[in-house]
Parts: structure tokens; sequence; C-alpha cells
């Protein structure tokens, strides 16, 4: 029997007055696709979304980068991409970036995270979808995942995680990934994740080889050649036995960290885990994450649990609020703002600064 692969495909193609979230037209349109597409090649798959990005997650025996699979999610969000046309939402289609499928939605706009894996008798894992932030947003929480054991006492206790992990680091600009291995490459993981622009975990895997985390790491301007959207990543954790356990990777988003992003693209705020299908906030977009937790046997789905939504994660909620005021009393001065590179509707700077040149003597 083949191997059971996960596929989490997500893209913003529309969402009400804004940057918001997908009509409920659109949703349905997306499911019903989904749904019709999928027989004798999806085991199971469910569907939701973060902000104003949809995700679709499958379960199949198809492996990664199936050109089967991944035309399910694109004709689904090309098909939804009407229903927002229809409805006049804003930004329909804008994670489309290409005209045709042409066998693999990497590379054409959707974000996309793959793990093929020998399913374990209890095998469960955790997604995460962010919105108005960048790919680079999940380098600090995975870093308190598997290298900080202030974060996971599961990296001193746990046998296997004791013996560090490999971590995949790829440069969003030369596309190259490193292959670093803990603890003997510690400090060079640090040193790229000290700029979550530039160099993003692509993926993590146990000393022995194991998949445990697959990040989406295409960066959109990089594809279109000119910025066309948010770089809203989504990854797949794996949890419990020999990877950390789930509330270890939860944790991890208890201390909303400051990341890029949010109105314009162009701003740093905070990242606020959220509930399940939330919209993203009009209070400047305040970037945002939230946590499906499912267990899987033979490939079929139980869940998600809301893994952000018991009442505790109110107080998160309420961190991220306060960070994020005590930013936007900064305006525009850096570091509310972006650094010039990474401003993403940089044309406009462009513009303003020529004309600044112009006037000095
Ligand atoms: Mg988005």
């Amino acid at each position: 029997m083949a191997k059971i692969t996960i596929s989490a495909i997500k893209a913003d193609v529309g969402s009400i007055g804004g940057h918001t979230c997908p009509s409920e037209a659109l949703i349905q349109k997306v499911k019903d696709l989904v749904k019709s597409e999928s027989k004798n090649l999806l085991i199971d798959h469910y569907i939701g979304y973060t902000g104003d990005d949809i995700h679709i997650l499958m379960t199949h025996r198809h492996g990664i980068s199936s050109k089967d699979i991944h035309k399910i999610a694109w004709d689904s969000f090309t098909e939804g991409t009407k229903v927002a046309k229809e409805q006049g939402l804003y930004g329909a289609g804008q994670d489309l970036l290409k005209d045709a499928f042409s066998g693999n939605v990497k590379g054409m706009g959707p974000g996309v995270a793959e793990i093929e894996l020998e399913e374990r008798p209890s095998e469960v894992f955790c997604i995460f979808a962010a919105d108005k932030t960048e790919p680079g947003a999940f380098n600090f929480p995975l870093w308190r995942m598997f290298v900080d054991a202030r974060s996971n006492t599961g990296l001193i206790i746990n046998e296997e995680l004791a013996k560090g992990v490999h971590m995949k680091i790829m440069d969003v600009i030369t596309g190259k990934i490193a292959d670093l291995k803990l603890w003997n490459d510690k400090a060079e993981v640090e040193a790229a994740l000290m700029y979550p622009g530039r160099y993003v975990v692509d993926s993590v895997l146990s000393h022995n080889g194991e998949q445990i985390v697959s990040c989406s790491t295409d960066r959109l301007h990089n594809i279109a050649g000119t910025y066309v959207g948010k770089d809203d990543p989504i990854a797949i954790v794996r949890t419990q036995k020999n990877f950390p356990a789930t509330e270890e990777v939860g944790s991890a988003f208890n201390n909303p960290h400051i990341v890029a992003g949010n109105t314009r693209g162009s701003h740093h705020m905070p990242l606020m885990p959220v509930k399940l299908n939330s919209a993203a906030s009009i209070n400047y977009a305040i970037p945002i994450v939230s946590c499906l937790v499912f267990s899987m046997h033979n490939g079929k789905l139980v869940g998600p649990h809301d893994g952000f939504g018991t009442v505790d994660w109110d107080y998160q909620r309420m961190l991220a609020s306060e960070r994020a005021q005590m930013m936007r009393v900064q305006g525009f001065v850096h570091p509310a703002t972006l650094v010039p590179e990474e401003l993403e509707y940089n044309k406009g700077y462009e513009a303003r600064m020529a004309r600044l040149g112009e006037k000095f003597k």
C-alpha cells in the first residue's frame, strides 16, 4: 500500500470589503469543487479559512507534487475566483498568477505544504495557517519547538528529540536550501533565522530522516516579478511520540512575536493566535495564525480541533492587541514600517524617494 500524503494548499482568491475573509458562496464553491473532483483521488479532505486565505487540506496516496491532486486545488480556486468576481469581492483571483494549470501549483501563486508519511498507529498533526504576514513568520515558533529547551522540555527528556533535528532552510532570493543539523549547526540555524524576510524554514526532519514539518516557501513577488499579494504561509507539523508534543508545538505561538506584513504588507506587528475560520482584523490588519489539530487513521481525518480556541488563548490575543497598539504608536516610522527593500508596495515609495532625491542639492 502506498504511503499517505497530507497536502495543504492555500490561496487568497477574494474577500469581503477588502482583505478580511472569503464569502460563504466562495467557500461553498471551493467545497463543492473539491468534493466533486475528489472521487477516486482523495481519501479525505477539509476546507476552511484564515483571514482572506482559503486552505484545502487533502489526504491521498499519490505522493507529493501530484499533478492530479494539485489540479483539484487549482480548479477549485479557479472556480472560486469566478464566484468572487460575480460578487465583486476584493482581490478576486489575486493568488492565481498563471492562466493555465501546468501540473503543479508551486510557483503558480498558491502556497503548498506537503508530507508523505508512513502512518503511525495514532497519526496526529497540526496545520498552522497564517494571514497578513510572510513565510518567515513561522521561523521563530519553529526555533522554539526544535531548538529552545526553555520553550520545549521535550528537547531534553525525549530521547529522539534530544539527538537534534535536521532543519532545511531556504534562501528565498536564490531558492537554494541548506540542510542544517542540530546540534552542530545551531549557530548557523540561528544566523539564518535572524532575518525571516530572507531565510525561511522549509522543512524539519528527525535525526533519522522522518519528516516532521513542511512549510510553504514561495514568495509571490519572486514568482510574479512584482508584488501581487501577501506571502501568507501554511505549515504541517506532526506531533507526539518521537516528535514534539502537540502542546509543545502550540505553545510556541504563546508569546506573540513581531512579524512583517499587515496593512499594505509594509509593517511590523505581532502574530496573533486566532480561532478557526476567523476574519482578519480591520485594526490595521494584525497578522493572525490559526491552528487545526487533526488525528488521522488510514488517511481518514478526525478534526479539526481548534488549537487556539480554548479560553486561555484569549490572553494571547490581548497580548497581541497590546503589542499591536504599541507598534502603531510608532506610525510610519521604522521599525513600525519595513526596511525599503521589503516594502511591498514600494513603487510608491520609490516615486517619493525619486522626488526627494531631486531636492537634495
Ligand atoms: Mg492573505
